[in-house]
Order: structure tokens, then C-alpha cells, then sequence
């Protein structure tokens, strides 16, 4: 079998990069281990940078987006009782946030490249990518069907993820990685419960961060702070409120419960993998780089690897081999940038386990500065909105 470009991985990066592709006339196949269903169901990121939502309108992918996604002009900052606006729209000229869930994203694009007559394989196994330093990689698997395919391409794209095949497949001794664990996780749950905040609430509480955020007007999404080895059996729901209720109490507000949906808890990793390219393998997204969630950056930097990646595969396939040379550290700019916001993000508004009073003081400060003087606001606005812009 043939193909221009094999995508392993139907998540956000593979899937955006597809239709990418069609758009520049160019043939992909999408495989993926998972079925449709659970890529579909996969509760992760919500929230997506200004530039990303204008990349979706220009793909033509941002109808559902436009109609039912909600823009966010700022972000409130809880500290020592107290909640403080940042106004976006006000401190970087007009940019903003649109909160739509990853699971719609992933729903339109598949979708739209079906419709398109796009090729995705879902539950296929036994992906194996080979002949990465030839002009003719391959990307092998076996279909849902039991049949064993070799597909030659002319470039695979590993959008598999952090666990993911491609990123193991570049000989030894050619990445250098940078990686930090963080001493706690968050646990996130949604409910049936329309949010209790017209905004996103970051909240840094001597019990540990919480942060209110949302996924349409009748679903809340809310993360706690606990320890990286906490069990999710440990938390019934009556727990898990209290624990929110106590974090977020301030006079005057209150805090809506309702059923609980969905619920678990997430490691915090920062890593960064380099370079995102091994001859015909070009890395993207969490296949490369993963970032704690505090500065909601993960999805948008796997979008913006592909937007890159589209590119640099059109001229690659016309002859010309420079854009797919400058990709790796093209990407790595930005990777660096959400990479140092969201572990600034994070070391601001979590407690650290056994922290001396010196570090509980510092972050005091940090976001009494943040929250009253301008250029700290507008350099947090900035990052958050996007830096630099994507378009
Ligand atoms: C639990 C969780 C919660 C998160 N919450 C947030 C958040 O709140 N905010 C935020 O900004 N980011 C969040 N993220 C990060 C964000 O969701 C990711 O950055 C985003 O999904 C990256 O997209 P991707 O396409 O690169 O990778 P993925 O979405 O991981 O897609 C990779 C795909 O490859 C498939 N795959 C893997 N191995 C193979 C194989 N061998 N063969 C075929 N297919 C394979 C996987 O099944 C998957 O569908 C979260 C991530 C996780 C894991």
C-alpha cells in the first residue's frame, strides 16, 4: 500500500494534521489503537489560545467551535481570600480564550475527514514505523480485522502521544530529553452542574491549588491538588466537594454542586524531547513534549506543531527539504515558551509537600505582583492568550 504522509495516532495533532494535508492536496492515512468511540470520549484539555481558534476557521473546521464555544476575556486569581480579576481582552489588545472541550475537537475532525473521504483506522495494533532514514519510510500494522498492512510512505508523522510508538523508534543516543516530575497530581472530576463562574478561577489555598473551569453552560469541570500517588477510590464525591468547597470559600460566592460525571487524577510532567524530527519521522505534540496543565497549553502546542508540520511536508514533497529542516526548532521556540509559563504557573499556585514558609511567601508575593502591577499582568495575559501569537 501506499501514502504521501502515515500519521500514527487519531488525537488532536494526527487528526488536525490530516485534514491539513487534504487541504494542500496531499494523501495521509491516519492509524490509531483506540476505537472511534473512546478517542471521541477521552475527557483531557479544554481551552484553547486565540491563534488556535483562528487556525480552526482558517482549516474551515470552526463552525460547531463558533456556535458553541465560550469566549473568555480573563481569568480569576484566588489567593489569601481574596479573588482577582486579569482582564485579557484589556491587557493584550483585544486577545481572548475560547473554552471548547478536546472531545469536540476530536469529534469535528474526525468527522470533517470522513466526510472528506479521509482514511483513519481505528483499533488497529502492532504499529511499527521503519526505513526512517530513507526517502521510503514504512509504517506497518495489523487492522482491526486481523490483517498485517506495510504502508510506504513518503514521511510518518508520530502524533501517538506521550506512551506512543514513533518517539522509541529513533536510534539511541539521538534525543536529548529534559524532564521534571512535580510533587503532586491534580484530580479532576465533571459534573452535571452549570459552572459557578462566569471566568476560570485559579485558586492557590494552604490545602493546595483547585481550579473552577468549564466545558459548556450546564457542565463544570474542577481539578484538586492532592498527592502524585493518591488513589482516585480514595475520593467519593462527598469528599471531593468539601475539599472544593473549603478551597474556594469566599463571602459571598457560592460554589453549585451536582452529579458527578467523570472523574480522575493526572500526573504533572514537564518534558521535552529534542529534536522532532529523525530523517522521515517528524514528531508532534505529546509525542515530543508534555507540560503540566497549569497554563492549558498542551493541546494548543500540539495544533501549532502541525500547523508547522503541514508546511514543512508540502515543500518537502515538492522538492524542497529547508521548511522540514528549520521544523524542529521552529517548534522548540514555542514548546520552550509554554514549557517555562506553565511550570511558572504551576510553582506559583501549588503547595509544595513540606515547603519551608520562605517558599509559601514568595508565591504570596509572585501573585500580589501579578495581580497588581500591569506589566506583570499583561506578561501573564500574553503567555496565557498565546506567545508569540499563532496567527
Ligand atoms: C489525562 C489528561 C488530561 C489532560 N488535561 C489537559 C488540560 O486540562 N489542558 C491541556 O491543555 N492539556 C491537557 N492535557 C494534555 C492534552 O490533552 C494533550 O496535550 C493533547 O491531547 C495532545 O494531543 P496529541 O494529539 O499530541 O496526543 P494524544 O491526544 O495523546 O493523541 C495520541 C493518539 O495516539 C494514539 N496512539 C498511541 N499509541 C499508538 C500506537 N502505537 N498506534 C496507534 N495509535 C497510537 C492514542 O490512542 C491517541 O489517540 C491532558 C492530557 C491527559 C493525558
Amino acid at each position: 500500500m501506499r501514502t504521501q504522509v502515515g500519521i500514527v495516532g487519531a488525537g488532536p495533532a494526527g487528526l488536525l494534521l490530516s485534514h491539513l494535508l487534504a487541504l494542500r492536496g496531499i494523501d495521509s492515512l491516519v492509524v490509531e489503537d483506540r476505537s472511534r468511540a473512546y478517542c471521541e470520549a477521552r475527557q483531557r484539555a479544554g481551552l484553547l489560545e486565540d491563534g488556535t481558534v483562528k487556525l480552526l476557521r482558517e482549516a474551515d473546521l470552526a463552525q460547531r467551535l463558533d456556535a458553541e464555544g465560550l469566549e473568555h476575556g480573563g481569568i480569576y486569581l484566588q489567593f489569601a481570600g481574596e479573588r482577582h480579576h486579569l482582564d485579557f481582552r484589556d491587557l493584550t489588545g483585544g486577545r481572548t480564550v475560547t473554552i471548547y472541550a478536546q472531545t469536540e475537537i476530536v469529534k469535528d475532525l474526525i468527522t470533517r475527514r470522513l466526510a472528506d473521504g479521509g482514511a483513519l483506522e481505528f483499533e488497529i495494533s502492532g504499529t511499527a514505523v521503519a526505513g526512517l532514514d530513507t526517502d521510503r519510510p514504512v509504517l506497518s500494522y495489523t487492522t482491526a480485522g486481523g490483517e498485517r498492512r506495510e504502508v510506504v510512505c513518503d514521511a510518518i508523522a508520530g502524533c501517538d502521544g506521550f506512551h506512543g510508538i514513533c518517539r522509541p523508534s529513533i536510534p539511541p543516543g539521538l534525543l536529548t530529553v529534559r524532564d521534571r516530575d512535580y510533587p503532586y497530581a491534580w484530580l479532576g472530576i465533571t459534573a452535571d452542574v452549570p459552572p459557578s463562574t462566569d471566568e476560570l478561577i485559579y485558586n492557590r489555598h494552604p490545602d493546595g491549588f483547585a481550579l473552577h473551569t468549564m466545558r459548556t453552560p450546564q457542565v463544570s469541570r474542577l481539578y484538586l491538588q492532592v498527592p502524585p500517588d493518591d488513589r482516585i477510590e480514595a475520593w467519593p464525591d462527598e469528599r471531593i466537594w468539601a475539599a472544593l468547597q473549603r478551597r474556594f470559600a469566599l463571602p459571598g460566592w457560592e460554589l453549585k454542586e451536582g452529579p458527578i460525571f467523570d472523574k480522575a487524577i493526572t500526573p504533572m510532567r514537564s518534558f521535552v524531547s529534542s529534536p522532532m524530527r529523525y530523517g522521515r519521522l517528524f514528531l508532534a505534540g505529546d509525542a515530543a513534549h508534555i507540560v503540566p496543565p497549569t497554563g492549558a497549553k498542551g493541546l494548543n502546542l500540539a495544533m501549532a506543531d502541525v500547523s508547522v508540520l503541514a508546511d514543512a511536508l508540502e515543500a518537502l514533497l515538492r522538492g524542497d527539504g529547508r521548511p522540514a529542516d528549520r521544523y524542529s526548532d521552529t517548534c522548540l521556540r514555542r514548546v520552550w515558551r509554554a514549557t517555562h509559563f506553565s511550570w511558572w504557573m504551576t510553582t506559583m499556585l501549588h503547595v509544595t509537600p513540606a515547603a519551608d514558609p520562605m517558599t509559601e511567601e514568595l508565591q504570596l508575593s509572585q501573585l500580589r505582583y501579578v495581580t497588581s502591577s500591569r506589566a506583570a499582568a499583561t506578561s501573564l495575559a500574553e503567555n496565557y492568550t498565546g506567545y508569540p501569537p499563532l496567527r
